[in-house]
């Protein structure tokens, strides 16, 4: 099977996410409804931990960019100043004969015959517009003054609400406002897992600059961004830089990378980073009638500035994660035989569980109470899972099939009944290595924050 759509091992990873609690199908017990899924315990805490650390590096390791937290729902005149509500769509064409609808540039040509790619049928409608916002209604009345839709993106209420930001900031240009929540886009063809969902969240930075700056700046969050995927496990080597060709960016964009990954499906869209020129802000200012210039001290003039965008898919890197942290190893097994080893390697900044303890045996109370001991000590700090339950090979492996990076293990020597000078120290196992080193418990809860950082 090819490297690059290799669907048994995307099979394993879809089943190992239900079987262990990453992601469930949404409304399961009912049917499903396509393109919607549920994080279960582990991978909610996956994804805020991605979510966490792109705040930190985005937000609050610097002084030039600050959060917001805004509304999904808007305004209908905001959806028409930003074009979405004449532009976001796909064109379409429905068969007649198996009633299927499809994406029109996924119609097969067949010796200049339009076909349609499930049935193969030839009586197709022409492309029609689809749009992707989901239409709802705000207030008692179903009428057309009280429509409005389901926000498809987070940026444009960094766009409406960048004076009043940028008013209680006190910064200066070059400033950026981040923010992450959901997005919701009626997609046709919901399709790879949660690749591509109806329901799905985005973690976006709109980056103010002056027009000189915009293209040095989209080089620079570019190099940014690609840093931010390797430093939670993704290898650069399995990153693409694709620079959009003319024809496929968006007319008011002078530049614009998709940064991409190579999934089992093959290379596919994490994040888009986007230089948007002075675009969203103008079409804003001249839809709404408010200035939303910026004064610059330096040189007395007033002017919109340009905005730089990285757009990324909490989902999606969620995804990348879980397909790149899969790995089948050999293990000795309890007793002593070679076996397949199922294991997540998650960088541990990112894991969902970042230690396990164990007490050796689960019925001798004096290991029971030092392993609960150590729980409680390193809980304040860290997610930490505690299982007493089944030979310890067992439970070891039970940690490594959801990433969980080490594991403590209370045993004899902890109680010092062998070796005085052992005492008050445990096993700390790596899920990688699975080497074990003897640590004294004091120290521990300093050596796992350092490494999990
Ligand atoms: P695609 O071409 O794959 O539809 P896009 O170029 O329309 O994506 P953007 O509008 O640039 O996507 O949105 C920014 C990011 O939001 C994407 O890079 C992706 O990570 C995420 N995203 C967009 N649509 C979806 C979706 N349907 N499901 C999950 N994530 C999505």
């Amino acid at each position: 099977m090819s490297d690059k759509h290799d669907w048994q091992r995307m099979e394993k990873i879809v089943s190992l996410c239900k079987r262990r609690g990453f992601i469930f199908q949404s409304s399961e017990i009912y049917g499903g409804l396509n393109g919607l899924w549920d994080y279960g315990p582990l991978g909610v805490e996956l994804k805020r931990n991605l979510k966490n650390y792109w705040w930190r590096v985005m937000v609050h390791e610097r002084d030039d960019v600050v959060g917001m937290d805004g509304a999904i729902l808007m305004n209908r005149a905001v959806w028409r100043a930003s074009g979405h509500e004449d532009t976001f769509s796909d064109p379409m064409v429905d068969c007649r004969t198996c009633k299927v609808r499809v994406r029109a540039d996924q119609v097969i040509e067949k010796k200049g015959v339009q076909q349609c790619p499930n049935c193969g049928g030839k009586d197709l409608t022409e492309p029609r517009a689809f749009n992707l916002m989901f239409k709802t209604y705000v207030g008692a009345t179903e009428d057309e003054p009280s429509v409005t839709y389901l926000r498809p993106e987070t940026a444009q209420s960094i766009f409406v609400q960048f004076k009043n930001i940028f008013e209680v900031s006190r910064k200066k240009l070059p400033f950026g406002i981040a923010q992450i929540g959901k997005a919701f886009r009626n997609e046709i063809n919901p399709r790879n897992f949660t690749f591509r969902s109806r329901e799905f969240e985005q973690m976006e930075l709109e980056y103010f600059c002056r027009a000189e700056e915009g293209m040095k700046l989209l080089d620079y969050w570019l190099a940014e961004r690609l840093k931010f995927y390797e430093n939670i496990g993704i290898p650069r080597e399995k990153l693409h830089a694709r620079q959009v060709p003319d024809k496929e960016r968006a007319f008011y964009s002078k530049g614009t990378y998709d940064i991409e990954y190579d999934f089992p499906f093959g290379q596919q869209e994490l994040e888009g980073v986007a230089y948007r020129t002075d675009y969203d802000l103008l079409q804003h200012q001249k839809a709404s009638g408010k200035s939303l210039e910026y004064f610059d001290e330096e040189t007395k003039r007033k002017f919109i500035p340009h905005v730089v965008e990285p757009s990324a898919g909490v989902d999606r890197t969620v995804l990348a994660l879980i397909c790149q942290a899969y790995a089948e190893d050999k293990a000795l097994d309890e007793k002593g035989k070679m076996e397949t080893r199922v294991v997540l390697r998650f960088h541990p900044r990112i894991a969902p569980v970042k230690c396990a303890v164990f007490p050796l045996l689960k019925n001798k109370e004096s290991l029971v109470t030092k392993a609960k001991e150590i729980v409680d000590v390193l809980r304040p700090n860290m997610t930490v899972f505690y299982d007493e339950s089944g030979a310890i090979g067992r439970r070891y492996r039970r940690q490594d099939e959801i990433g969980t990076p080490f594991g403590v293990t209370v045993d004899f020597e902890t109680l010092g009944e062998k070796d005085r000078a052992l005492r008050d120290t445990v096993t700390l196992r790596d899920r990688d290595s699975m080497k074990q080193e003897r640590i004294a418990i004091q120290d521990l809860s300093a050596i796992l924050r350092e490494r999990i950082r």
